[in-house]
C-alpha cells in the first residue's frame, strides 16, 4: 500500500474523530514542549542534564543528599511550569470535551496544562499526579508548590513540614513509586471502553502508563499516534502522525468542526 501524505493523514484522523463518541486521548511530556517544557527522553530533553538512576523514589526517601537532587529538578520544571502556557495541542483536546466527543483525557504530565487548556477536572486522569501540590509524608499538610518554590529561591535546599519537621514531597509519582490505585484501575477502565485512543506526544516507554493504548487497542477501538519520535506501537496505529501535537491538531481541528457542521 502507498504511503499516505501528511495531508492524507491528517484528512483520516479528522474522520476518525467525527465517526468516534468515546475518544480517550493519551499525552506525555511531547505534548507540552511546545509550550516550553522539556521533555525527559528528547535530545536536549531533561534526561540530557540529570542522570535518571538518580531520580528514583527510594533515593528521595532514603538520602538527604537525593532529596536535595531531586528538590533540584522540581524547582527548575516548577519555575517552567509555572510560566508557560497551555499550546494548540492542549486547546484541541479541550476542544474535543466542549465538542461532546472526548471521554477522557490520560496523562502522564504533571504540568496542569489540560485543565488549564479548559479541559474540566473530572475529565483529567493524572497517572503521574500534579506538580502544584506537595504534602507532608508525616502528618499530611498540604502546600502549594508555589510557596515551597519560594522557600527555594530563599535557599532551602530541602523543605521541611513546618508543623511536624516532616518530609515534603510533590504530589507526584517518582520513579520506582507505586502508581495510584484509583487513577490506574479508571484510566484502564476508560480506555478499555473507548472507541477512539489518541495518543499525543509520548515514547509510550513508560509502564504501566503506557499500557493505556493497548488496552484501548484490545478492545477494539481503533489508535491514532501523533509523536515526533518512535514509539513501539507505530505500527499497530490506524493512524500515524511523524509531527508536533500542536501544529498537526491545528490542522485536523478544522476539518473536524467542518464535517460536524
Ligand atoms: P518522553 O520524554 O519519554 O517522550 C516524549 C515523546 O514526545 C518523545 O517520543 C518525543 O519524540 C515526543 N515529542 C516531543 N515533542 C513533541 C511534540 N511537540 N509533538 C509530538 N511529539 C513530541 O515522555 P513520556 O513518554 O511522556 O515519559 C516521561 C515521563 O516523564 C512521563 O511520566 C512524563 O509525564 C514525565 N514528564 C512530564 C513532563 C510534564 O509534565 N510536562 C515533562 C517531562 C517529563
Amino acid at each position: 500500500m502507498a504511503e499516505q501524505t501528511l495531508e492524507q493523514q491528517i484528512d483520516a484522523l479528522a474522520e476518525l474523530i467525527v465517526k468516534s463518541r468515546r475518544i480517550v486521548v493519551f499525552t506525555g511530556a511531547g505534548i507540552s514542549t511546545e509550550s516550553g517544557i522539556p521533555d525527559f527522553r528528547s535530545p536536549g530533553g531533561v534526561w540530557s542534564r540529570f542522570d535518571p538512576n538518580e531520580f528514583t523514589y527510594q533515593q528521595f526517601l532514603h538520602t538527604e543528599e537525593g532529596r536535595k537532587r531531586h528538590w533540584q529538578l522540581l524547582k527548575q520544571m516548577g519555575e517552567m511550569m509555572a510560566v508557560t502556557e497551555p499550546n494548540p495541542a492542549h486547546d484541541a483536546i479541550a476542544e474535543l470535551e466542549k465538542l461532546g466527543k472526548l471521554d477522557c483525557v490520560i496523562t502522564q504530565n504533571v504540568d496542569g496544562m489540560h485543565q488549564r487548556a479548559g479541559n474540566s477536572e473530572d475529565r483529567v486522569i493524572q497517572l503521574h499526579g500534579n506538580i502544584t501540590r506537595v504534602y507532608c509524608m508525616r502528618c499530611d499538610k498540604r502546600y502549594p508548590m508555589d510557596e515551597i518554590l519560594e522557600w527555594l529561591r530563599q535557599g532551602t535546599e530541602v523543605p521541611l513540614c513546618v508543623e511536624c519537621r516532616g518530609i515534603l514531597k510533590p504530589e507526584v509519582i517518582f520513579f520506582g513509586e507505586a502508581m495510584p490505585v484509583w487513577e490506574t484501575r479508571e484510566a484502564e477502565q476508560r480506555a478499555r471502553n473507548c472507541d477512539l485512543c489518541i495518543v499525543v506526544g509520548s515514547s509510550l516507554v513508560v509502564y504501566p502508563a503506557a499500557f493505556m493504548p493497548m488496552y484501548a487497542l484490545q478492545s477494539g477501538a481503533k489508535l491514532a499516534i501523533i509523536n515526533q519520535g518512535a514509539t513501539d506501537m507505530d505500527g499497530m496505529a490506524h493512524v500515524r502522525i511523524y509531527g508536533k501535537g500542536g501544529e498537526v491538531l491545528s490542522q485536523v481541528m478544522p476539518r473536524v468542526r467542518e464535517q460536524l457542521r
